[in-house]
C-alpha cells in the first residue's frame, strides 16, 4: 500500500515539474492563429478558459483569431484540441 502512495507522489511530483517547466518554457509566447488551417470546429475557443479566441466570419467562412493576446498564458491546452495544426506558440513581440 505505501508502494502505491509512493508512485503516486512521484507521478504527481513530475507532473508538477513538467507544468512548472513548460511554463517556464513558454512565458514569452503568446497562441497565433493559421487562418488558412483552421476548419472553424471551434474545439480551440471552448478550451481556452482564458478567452483568448473568438470566432469571426471571413469571406471563407467562420475561423479561430486571436482576441485578448494579453490574457494568453501560453499553456498550449487549445494546442491539442486543433486536429488541422491552425494552432502555434509564437514569440512576443
Ligand atoms: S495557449 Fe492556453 S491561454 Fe493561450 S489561447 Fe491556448 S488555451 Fe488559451
Ligand atoms: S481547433 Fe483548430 S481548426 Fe478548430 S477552430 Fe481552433 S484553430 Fe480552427
Amino acid at each position: 500500500m505505501n508502494t502505491a502512495y509512493i508512485i503516486l507522489g512521484v507521478v504527481f511530483l513530475l507532473w508538477i515539474a513538467g507544468s512548472l517547466y513548460r511554463r517556464q518554457k513558454n512565458r514569452n509566447k503568446v497562441i497565433s492563429v493559421v487562418e488558412s488551417n483552421c476548419s472553424g470546429c471551434l474545439r480551440c475557443v471552448k478550451r481556452c478558459t482564458h478567452h483568448v479566441l473568438e470566432m469571426k466570419e471571413n469571406e471563407t467562412g467562420k475561423r479561430a483569431t486571436v482576441k485578448h493576446p494579453d490574457r494568453c498564458t501560453a499553456c498550449g491546452d487549445c494546442l491539442g484540441k486543433c486536429r488541422f495544426r491552425a494552432l502555434r506558440l509564437i514569440e512576443r513581440v
